[in-house]
Formats: structure tokens, sequence, C-alpha cells
């Protein structure tokens, strides 16, 4: 069944993503505001954790697949993913 295969392929790349455990919180901006600087910092951190990540590629189609419109993903913020989407699709 088609979505059954879906959710447990989705299900698989997570289990393995780099990302689980404590420093989830690096991968979404806070709740109050974020200063530039800080953004910076704490996106270059997360984004050295995707470069490490053995299903990098995976994370990134899901993302653009469903269009998640926050957060660090496959390695890439949400306004790099909208140019990576844009320069793909016209
Ligand atoms: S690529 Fe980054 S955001 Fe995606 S699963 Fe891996 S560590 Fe997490």
């Amino acid at each position: 069944m088609t979505v059954n295969t879906t959710v447990n392929t989705l299900e698989q790349w997570r289990t393995r993503a780099a990302c689980r455990g404590p420093e989830t919180s690096l991968f979404f901006p806070p709740s109050n505001t974020e200063r530039r600087e800080d953004r910076e910092l704490r996106e270059a951190r997360a984004k050295a954790i995707c470069w490490q990540c053995p299903v990098r590629i995976e994370c990134l189609e899901h993302a653009l697949h469903v269009g998640e419109a926050h957060g660090i993903w496959g390695g890439l913020n949400e306004h790099e993913r909208r140019g990576l989407a844009d320069a793909s699709y016209g």
C-alpha cells in the first residue's frame, strides 16, 4: 500500500538522523526574537551537523517535497531551500 510505504520510508530515514537528541533546538528558530548574529551562529552549528548526517539527501528531498517553511533541513535554511526550488522549477 502506497501510504504505508511512504510512512515507513519517512520513519526509516528519520531514525538515522544526526539531529536526533538534545541539539534538535539548533534546527529551528526560538519562539522569542533572535538577533541576526545569533541566528547565523545557530544555523552554522545545525548545518555542520547536517553535513555529517547519513540521511541528508532524504531529509532535503522531504523538506522540498512537503514545502517545509521553517528550520534547517538537509543542510539548508528556508531561504536556501526556496532558492533551490525556484531554480529547479523556474
Ligand atoms: S540533514 Fe540535518 S536536519 Fe536533516 S536529518 Fe540530517 S541532521 Fe537532521
